[in-house]
Parts: C-alpha cells; sequence; structure tokens
C-alpha cells in the first residue's frame, strides 16, 4: 500500500471542497472495496477524506417515495421495515450481497460506486484499459468467464459487480449528489457509463462530486418485486447473472414491468425489450419465456462464457415466476 493522509470530515460541504481540487485524493466511506484495492495498489489515492460522520444514514419517507442517506449501512437499508415491506427487491439485492460483517461496514454511495471484479483489473501485474487507459485488455483474449455479454467494446468487457444497483434501478431510483459546481439529481439509468473507448470512466460523477442520497420514488410495481442471484456458491460471491424484476398486475394481467439485469452486463442492465414484451400479457410460461428471449438480445458472448446466454434466460423465467406468485 503507498502512503496517503488522512482527513475526516464532519459536513459535506467541507468533504467536497477538500476532494475537489486534489485529483488523487478520494472519499472514505465503509472502505470494504477502496481499501482492498489499495492494498492491491490498484488505487492509490495520496489523500483520504473520510465521511463517515456525515450525517447521511437515514431511511426516511420523502413524499410518496423514501430517501436513503448515503451513508446508510447496507445492513440497515436491507433490514428496513420500510424497505422490506415497499421495496422487497432492494432488500433481497442487499442481503445477497457480500457477508454480514461488509454489509454492516458498506454503504449505500459506496455500493454504487464498486469496481469490478475483473481478475486483471485486479493485478497491476497484468495491462488494463480501465486501470491504465490505454494499455490493453488482457480478458478479451483471457479467461472472461466472469465477463459481460451485454454492454462491452473492444476496450473493456468487465462486469458491475453491485446488487443493490441492479435493484435500485428496477424501482426508478434516482441518485442526489453535491458538488463543486452545486447539487444535482440522476435517475440512475443515466449514472454509469459502458465502457466503450473510456472504460476507466464508470460514471458521470465529476472528480469531487460526492453521493449524497438516493431517492427511491412511489411505483405500481415496486411493492411486487423480486431479486434471483445466481452465483458459484451460496454465499459470498458476486453474480454470474442476477435479475431484479417488479410487476404491476390488473387481474392477472402485466401493466407494467421492470427488469433488470446483473452479473452480464458492464453496468446494471435494464432491458426495455424484455419489459416490453411483458406489457398486457397474461402471467403464464409462454410469456416469461418470450421475456426471457428479449433480455439477452445482442448479447455478445465471449470465449469462456456463452453459457450466461441461457443462464441469463432461465434466471429471468425463475424470477418472472417467483414474482407472480408461480414458483
Ligand atoms: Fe481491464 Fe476491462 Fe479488460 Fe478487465 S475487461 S482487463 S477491467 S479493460
Amino acid at each position: 500500500m503507498q502512503p496517503f493522509s488522512y482527513k475526516k470530515v464532519e459536513q459535506a460541504d467541507n468533504a467536497v471542497a477538500l476532494v475537489s481540487p486534489e485529483t488523487q485524493s478520494a472519499y472514505l466511506a465503509g472502505g470494504t472495496s477502496l481499501i482492498d484495492l489499495m492494498k492491491l495498489n490498484v488505487q492509490t489515492p495520496k489523500q483520504l477524506v473520510d465521511i463517515n460522520p456525515l450525517p447521511l444514514t437515514q431511511v426516511e419517507r420523502q413524499g410518496n417515495g423514501v430517501r436513503i442517506g448515503a451513508m446508510a449501512r447496507n445492513s440497515d437499508v436491507a433490514y428496513n421495515a420500510m424497505i422490506r415491506e415497499r421495496y422487497p427487491v432492494l432488500s433481497e439485492a442487499l442481503l445477497s450481497g457480500a457477508t454480514p460483517q461488509l454489509r454492516n461496514m458498506a454503504t449505500v454511495g459506496g455500493n454504487l460506486m464498486q469496481r469490478t471484479r475483473c481478475y486483471y483489473f485486479r493485478d497491476p501485474a497484468f495491462p488494463c484499459n480501465k486501470r491504465v487507459p490505454g494499455s490493453g485488455c488482457p480478458a478479451l483474449k483471457g479467461y472472461n468467464r466472469i465477463h459481460a455479454i451485454l454492454g462491452g467494446s473492444d476496450h473493456c468487457i468487465a462486469t458491475h459487480p453491485s446488487d443493490m444497483a441492479v435493484a435500485m434501478m428496477a424501482l426508478d431510483a434516482v441518485v442526489q449528489t453535491r458538488g463543486p459546481k452545486g447539487a444535482r439529481s440522476i435517475p440512475l439509468k443515466d449514472f454509469h457509463l459502458v465502457p466503450g473507448n473510456t472504460p476507466e470512466r464508470e460514471t458521470v460523477l465529476e472528480h469531487g462530486e460526492l453521493i449524497v442520497a438516493v431517492d427511491l420514488p412511489a411505483t405500481p410495481f415496486a411493492a411486487r418485486s423480486h431479486y434471483l442471484k445466481v452465483r458459484d456458491r451460496a454465499s459470498y460471491a458476486f453474480a454470474i447473472a442476477s435479475v431484479a424484476t417488479a410487476l404491476e398486475l390488473h387481474n392477472g394481467v402485466i401493466r407494467s414491468a421492470r427488469i433488470v439485469l446483473g452479473g452480464v452486463g458492464t453496468k446494471p442492465w435494464r432491458t426495455h425489450e424484455a419489459e416490453k414484451v411483458l406489457l398486457n400479457k397474461p402471467l403464464n410460461q409462454d410469456t416469461f419465456q418470450a421475456a426471457a428471449n428479449a433480455a439477452v438480445q445482442g448479447a455478445k458472448p465471449q470465449k469462456y462464457n456463452g453459457f450466461k446466454v441461457e443462464l441469463t434466460k432461465r434466471t429471468v423465467m425463475r424470477a418472472l415466476a417467483t414474482v407472480g406468485g408461480m414458483a
């Protein structure tokens, strides 16, 4: 690990003022991802600004929806009664991630900023366009079993690792930030970027911009929602494929739907094609199969991850059957 300076702040404005002018400066929240990457010399900030004292830990009503403070711990959100009742997909996604110890430390803001689990990214012995722009992508011709089948480019095929963000995307979440240019609201669908030619740029955040909250609106589908994660072992593993789904039903007919894929896309992957297939259709296996086929339209599997296409389809079908009460 490289040497770094450390400051603790109690106000969001002070945090932004400290990080913004220093390009080698980073926020420290739960530290469950950043500290690992610092030990590996993948991230080497010269200054850490500890934002743990910021009063941003509440989960509270906001109009008809809910506002979650960026420093709320993953466990506190997962076990919050309002979240479990009104947004079950979010509680399930959080409880499927990491371990109880990590969930007790990890924050909502930090979870959105997680870096990929690509093996080559996490090992500085290899080149990596995301870590060192222009150095190459060994995953393209290397071992790419865990990599993306949706949203990749010739420069990067790394998957986004978060479960929480996949669920939040299905809930039409909006990220609230504060930065050197003031406050802004960013719909989560616009927050993460596909790699394109610039895989080192993962979100639309400017340097120094701080996530302060995530808002979940009231929607007619949120309460009937579900997260299904498929992984190599039963816990403490990242998704090989996952699905966050939510349905609004009227007399057994689907009136609105959300289907978002995790573990297979370079960002949390909302599949509008599959959602369209579901509209005004009855709940049955034919409907689920058609949505599953649509969900993987345009997939580009690599040498070692072709199995993800069929696995994603089966995961979509099972998640829909569960949320539709037919499992
Ligand atoms: Fe780096 Fe992306 Fe290639 Fe992985 S897939 S080695 S993160 S450029």
